[in-house]
């Protein structure tokens, strides 16, 4: 069984407490990792290695010297590739696909991209004029904003957390890490790259465990913490804010969503089928951006319908690395026990079950995993739980509709806000509805297609704040003013 330790001021340390919890396989429950979790002690070390590290060596490199050193944490990330493959796989139990061509690539490209950002945008200056004639000159400088608490969730481990470590590191912040108690390995294959590549001790720190009265509760209520980005659920997010509001500390969240995907009847059919069947059933449904509202105009809707079960019917269940599976199982137990109270739900309040609904038949070694059924729902009036709340698993439910007006209504009655995917080839009435809907991100004829450099969060209770290329500066460092006068 593998030990994760947490990872503090360049070492893996055990808690000073001793206290460690279990790490399960997604696939069958069995113990694959034994896992420090970090105490208050461990925490405030982890802080104030990051704040040495801050105030010293960290402080004293240049932007140049900083982007070559993310730079080479890409690489060392790429060389390594199968490793942290092979480790997100058995932390998720997710096909060994989504690994090789999502989640990893992902994680090494934004050490990339945010190096570029830091090293290629510029700060402003204005002049202005004075009653002396001689006028004075402002200018702004960037300066980190110290240490960043970085808390992340379980669904896409080492892409979330990197997309928030990266751009911290490449402002010349520090960072303590709290990954998701469900994910450690990643994080701590991370610590060995930062070694590797010569990052300098205590810039990057990981504490493992939970929230409450854990790790996460400790780092976010700890006062060294200069500012803290956070991606979970909405509810967690109302916790965490209390917590940041002690200090005044910084938040960046991205949240959770019910997002609306809108078919008109004018779309190309195979390529919107395709479309909602990706966005509702990859990662087995656990994907922040993912689909559980569909909206089918009228004239296609039982063709639609008939298409995406076919294709939820298709899915092959198996181990990630099977490669006659194209299908993983849910996080973890308490999970699956969720997205099945749902399902239980759904029927109780009138749905008809076009497929699914319940526990696949697996194999008596996979007997014991967290599997559940791509579940198709249609007939269910606005109100019903499923069509309101986020479930975060394989699921969708389909409704018809008239109207541009009326699928705006519905798609927008939501209190999330975080994408919206829109089928039509008229594209004149997509770019209107982009402007209608309340969302983050709309996505016209694609989903899931991400420039790094583009804005991302959410509209509503969908989170609070933009990163993602420039925008993420805006959260990583602070902008002060110089003026000069002539
Ligand atoms: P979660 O909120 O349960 O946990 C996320 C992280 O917060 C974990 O590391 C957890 O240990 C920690 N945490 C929990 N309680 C805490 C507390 N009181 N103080 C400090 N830390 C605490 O979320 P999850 O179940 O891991 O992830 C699924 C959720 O994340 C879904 O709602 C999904 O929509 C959302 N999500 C959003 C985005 C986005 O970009 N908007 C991306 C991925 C996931």
């Amino acid at each position: 069984m593998q030990i994760v330790k947490n990872f503090i001021d360049g070492e893996f340390v055990d808690s000073v407490e001793g206290k460690t919890f279990d790490k399960r396989s997604p696939v069958d429950n069995s113990v694959i990792a034994r896992v420090a979790e970090a105490g208050q002690v461990d925490v405030d070390r982890a802080v104030r290695a990051a704040q040495a590290a801050r105030n010293g060596v960290w402080g004293g490199l240049t932007t140049d010297q900083r982007v070559d050193l993310l730079y080479g944490v890409a690489d060392e990330i790429t060389r390594r590739f199968e490793d942290f493959v092979a480790a997100e796989m058995a932390d998720t139990g997710q096909p060994r696909h989504v690994m090789t061509h999502v989640f990893i690539p992902r994680g090494a490209a934004n050490f990339k991209v945010f190096a570029d950002v830091i090293k290629n945008v510029p700060t402003e200056a204005f002049q202005m004029a004075t009653p002396d004639g001689r006028g004075a000159l402002n200018y702004g400088i960037r300066v980190p904003k110290g240490v960043v608490g970085v808390i992340s969730p379980w669904n896409a481990p080492f892409l979330l957390m990197t997309w928030k470590v990266a751009p911290a590191l490449a402002c010349g912040n520090t960072v303590v890490v709290k990954p998701s108690e469900e994910t450690p390995l990643t994080a701590a294959l991370l610590g060995e790259v930062m070694n590797k590549v010569g990052i300098p001790r205590g810039v990057y720190n990981v504490v493992n465990g939970f929230g409450p009265s854990s790790a996460g509760e400790h780092l976010t209520r700890h006062p060294g913490i200069d500012a803290i980005t956070f991606t979970g659920e909405t509810r967690t997010g109302t916790t965490i804010m209390q917590a940041a509001a002690q200090g005044m500390r910084d938040v960046s969240f991205e949240l959770g969503g019910k997002n609306a995907g809108i078919v008109f009847a004018d779309a190309d059919f195979d390529a919107a089928v395709e479309g909602i069947f990706r966005s509702a059933f990859l990662n087995s449904g656990q994907v922040c951006l993912g689909t559980e509202r569909v909206y089918v105009e009228r004239p296609i809707f039982e063709r639609f319908v008939a298409a995406l079960k076919q294709k939820a019917e298709a899915v092959k269940f198996g181990r990630p690395d099977d490669p006659e599976a194209n299908y993983g199982p849910l996080i973890s137990d308490e999970h699956r026990r969720k997205v099945l109270s749902y399902y239980a739900k759904a029927v109780e309040e009138g749905a008809t079950v076009v497929t699914g609904g319940g526990v696949p038949d697996m194999p008596a070694a996979l007997e014991q995993g967290n599997w559940v059924q791509p579940t198709i729902w249609t007939g269910l009036p606005e109100t019903a739980a499923v069509v309101r709340e986020e479930v975060f698993g394989p699921c969708c439910h389909i409704r018809p509709f008239d109207t541009e007006d009326e699928v705006v209504n519905m798609a927008n009655d939501n209190d999330y806000g975080l994408s919206t995917t829109i089928w039509t080839t008229n594209l004149a009435r997509a770019h209107r509805m982009a402007g209608r809907i309340e969302v983050g991100i709309t996505w016209i004829n694609s989903w899931f297609l991400r420039d790094l450099r583009t804005a991302f969060g959410g509209s509503k209770q969908s989170g609070i704040g933009r990163e993602g290329g420039v925008h993420s500066l805006e959260f990583y460092t602070e902008t002060r003013n110089v003026c000069v006068k002539l």
